[in-house]
């Protein structure tokens, strides 16, 4: 496999100051391998649903070729619920609940044809089971990972434990300043590159993204989108687009490094015009080019 997904598989109920939808389709690793399978077809999916997860979604993923051996789909199980409320700025939100479910005895169990997985993604997930998965695999060429306030809060020395074992790690600001007990993002993204990552990266929502690897800083805007509908997923969509351009391109130089940020922020920006996995599912790889090269536009300028 050129990457490997672990995460979280979910139906979330989502509200924001213009509309609601109940039980869409979620999750970190829903969003992450929806959004590689548009740079590779050689991702194996780990993770857990209930037998109340709605098949078409299983098919969907299936006809992306994500690889779904690592799937275990327990009889007479709930899928992991979240909820989750935006606010009239559409940066802040507010989790209603988290019902975690199957979720809560998930065991991730890596098929032997998956362990040697060039990238490994760990969505976000329990730190224990992030170290659980890479306890399994042998070597990543690179090891991505997520994580979420609920995680920093529960399990905080756990995480700093798996931290030790990933070379990037991609976070939002909030969660940015939580993890490193730092309110200065700048400060908090090079003490996270003191506790194992090399590689930082910091979401900022409608504001964009900034890269950190030792002392370079690279900054990203988001895509100026004016009809926000749910930002829901959108940083796992990122993390999907960076891991896939990466895994396709097999380079992890700075350079190439930017252009996965670039291509990460550009499924992004279409994850948020609507609810949900439903822009991200019916992408063209004419548009996810076009979007990059406006980014390109969106940051040229000239000296004199
Ligand atoms: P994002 O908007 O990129 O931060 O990710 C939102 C997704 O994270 C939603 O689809 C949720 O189902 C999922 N999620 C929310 N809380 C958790 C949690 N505690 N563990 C794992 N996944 C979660």
């Amino acid at each position: 496999m050129e990457l490997l997904v672990v995460g979280s598989i979910a139906l979330d109920t989502i509200e924001t100051p213009f509309s609601r939808v109940d039980e869409t389709p979620g999750g970190s690793a829903l969003y992450i391998s929806i959004s590689a399978s548009y740079f590779t077809r050689s991702i194996g999916l780990v993770g857990v649903v209930g037998d109340d997860f709605p098949e078409d979604v299983i098919s969907e993923l299936q006809s992306r070729g994500v690889n779904l051996k690592g799937l275990q789909i327990i009889p007479n199980g709930k899928t992991f619920r979240w909820a989750g409320k935006y606010h009239y700025d559409m940066n802040t939100r507010e989790t209603i609940y988290t019902q975690l479910n199957v979720f809560a005895d998930f065991n991730p169990v890596i098929p032997d044809e998956f362990k040697s997985s060039e990238i490994v993604c760990l969505g976000n997930i329990d730190p224990v089971l992030q170290m659980r998965v890479l306890d399994q695999v042998y070597n990543p060429k690179l090891v991505i990972a997520d994580t979420m306030n609920f995680w920093i809060e529960r399990k905080y020395d756990e995480l700093l434990e798996t931290l030790k074992r990933v070379n990037v790690l991609i976070v939002n600001d909030a969660e940015a300043r939580q993890i490193a007990r730092e309110p200065n993002l700048i400060k908090a993204g090079k003490k996270i590159l003191n506790l194992g990552p090399e590689i930082v990266i910091i979401k900022k929502g409608e504001h964009g993204a900034v890269l950190m690897i030792d002392s370079i800083i690279f900054s990203a805007p988001a895509y100026p989108i004016e009809a926000i509908q749910d930002p829901t997923g959108a940083g796992d969509t990122f993390a999907g687009g960076f891991a896939g351009w990466l895994a396709k391109t097999k380079d992890f130089s700075e350079k190439n490094l930017r252009r996965a940020v670039i291509y990460g922020s550009a499924i992004a920006s279409f994850c948020v015009e609507d609810f949900g996995i439903n822009r991200i599912k019916n992408l063209s790889w004419n548009e996810i080019q076009n979007r990059f090269f406006a980014f390109k536009e969106l940051t040229k300028f000239e000296v004199d």
